[in-house]
């Protein structure tokens, strides 16, 4: 308990230096991203005043929420959706998917809504570090795309863009990345984009400061 409480309490200040260091009228949301970690430590989590959390998985958002259903918490979706998971997903109502990674995606998530007359929150995963083994559009596509999406998904509420930051050391390299979609999502805000979803763990510092209002972080969260 003590332990995730101290987390928790270091992260809430390291987002809160990040920010008023970027703009004291920027909101910050945090989803602690429990994909490692184990119903008990959420419910922990939850306690310290902890509501909203992430799962990459389909199954263990599943398994997670459903344990847990009693508590007010809020699920995010954060990792690569197969199409023959949605209809699974869908009825777990997340209250947002942030890998939207193609108007493929979009068209089937669109179908699937339709007719259960629903509607699903989401973000547009873009790739902005250009590395082949991520998920999301190219940043060239995304303004196109996001327009598609909004012309043909009724059912889909965009709320904004999710970005995985580039995976090395090199801070240039995540500054940019992070930079590039800040970039698109400042042209996309005419159309309503809201939600800028940046930032892990090593990361989310940069992250803030070109721009991100929702953090994904797990392991310095959780780790006991
Ligand atoms: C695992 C994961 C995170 C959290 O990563 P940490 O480095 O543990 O903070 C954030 N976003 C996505 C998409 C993830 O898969």
């Amino acid at each position: 308990m003590n332990i995730l409480r101290n987390n928790l309490d270091k992260v809430i200040s390291r987002i809160e230096k990040a920010r008023i260091a970027y703009s004291r009228h920027q909101i910050i949301r945090l989803v602690g991203v429990s994909k490692y970690s184990g119903i008990q430590d959420i419910q922990t989590l939850y306690e310290c005043g902890q509501r909203s959390f992430g799962e990459n998985k389909v199954q263990d958002l599943k398994t997670k929420s459903q344990a847990l259903h009693d508590l007010p918490l809020q699920w995010h979706m954060i990792g690569t959706l197969q199409e023959n998971k949605i209809n699974a997903l869908l009825a777990l109502r997340p209250a947002l998917l942030h890998s939207l990674d193609s108007f493929k995606l979009a068209l089937a998530i669109q179908n699937r809504c339709a007719r259960e007359n629903i509607t699903l929150k989401a973000l547009l995963q873009i790739n902005s570090s250009n590395e082949p083994t991520k998920s999301g559009l190219k940043p060239q596509e995304a303004i196109q795309t996001y327009l598609d999406i909004l012309k043909s998904c009724p059912n889909i509420e965009l709320d904004g863009l999710m970005s995985i930051g580039a995976h090395t050391r090199e801070i240039s390299k995540i500054q940019d990345s992070f930079a590039l979609t800040k970039d698109i999502f400042d042209k996309l805000s005419p159309y309503g984009a809201k939600t800028l979803s940046m930032g892990m763990s090593n990361d989310f510092e940069i992250a803030i400061s070109y721009g991100a209002n929702m953090v994904r972080i797990g392991s310095i969260l959780f780790e006991k």
